[in-house]
């Protein structure tokens, strides 16, 4: 967190709802001329479970790319956990993604060579945290989402709906302040699906922020709420 500790002042002190992502007209034109934003304004507040929906090509990539501070927006401004991304150097965007933002695939992206624990630990690399503790810590993870009998299995020993289940302990291993899924049920049969999304209703309820990206009107309104994209636009 060190490389963030200078900025920490900019943060204010909390008084009714937090956000945690500010996007404050916000444009991302790629090169080659294509507006994939257009002048987005949006803010979801600690502890919302959102999602947000649109056909193919709606700018919903780009949404999850700017939110995830992978990428800097062309216009505008955004905010996460408080933090101006603009006015990070790289390091500390970087601390700010490893601390702040969990992010669950569609691909899940795991390690195939290593154990379901270390996997999950590896989601604390840069926490600061010693191994046991990072292992202690990603137990209770696994535990949290129905896997704590699978802990040192490879994931390639689990089904599609369990990997999505460590990719989702990894995700939330470190009390990020927002869970960011991209189309999290895109590669699973739909009894594992909505096995996922109970998982993420469930975290939700425990109190984590839950933003879930995705081109499935049903997933969309089974979500307390839904942001619309359309041609670059929230609608
Ligand atoms: P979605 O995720 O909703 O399918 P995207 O954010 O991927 O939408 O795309 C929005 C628009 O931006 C599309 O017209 C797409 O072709 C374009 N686009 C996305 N990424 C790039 C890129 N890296 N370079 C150029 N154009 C891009």
């Amino acid at each position: 967190m060190s490389a963030l500790a200078d900025t920490a002042a900019e943060v204010e002190a909390p008084s009714g709802p937090r956000p945690v992502v500010e996007l404050d007209g916000v444009s991302k034109t790629y090169p080659g001329g294509v507006r994939a934003l257009r002048g987005v304004s949006l803010r979801i507040d600690a502890g919302e479970m959102c999602a947000i929906v649109g056909p193919s090509g709606s700018g919903k990539s780009t949404m999850l790319h700017l939110i995830g501070t992978l990428d800097r927006p062309s216009e505008g401004t955004v905010r996460i956990d408080g933090f101006d991304v603009a006015r990070l150097r790289d390091k500390q965007l970087s601390a700010l993604r490893a601390t702040r933002i969990g992010f669950v695939f569609q691909q899940f992206h795991l390690a195939v060579g290593q154990q379901v624990l270390d996997n999950v630990a590896d989601g604390l690399l840069y926490s600061g945290r010693r191994g046991p503790d990072r292992r202690a810590r990603a137990a209770e993870a696994l535990e949290k989402v129905g896997l704590g009998h699978r802990l040192d299995h490879l994931p390639n020993e689990l089904s599609g709906g369990e990997r999505q289940r460590v990719a989702v302990a990894r995700a939330i291993v470190g009390e990020p302040a927002v869970l960011l899924a991209d189309e999290p049920t895109g590669n699973l049969d739909s009894v594992s699906g909505s096995g996922v999304m109970a998982l993420l209703h469930e975290l939700h309820e425990a109190g984590t922020t839950v933003v879930v990206i995705t081109h499935d009107q049903d997933i969309a309104r089974s979500l307390p709420r839904q942001v619309a994209m359309r041609d670059g636009e929230v609608v």
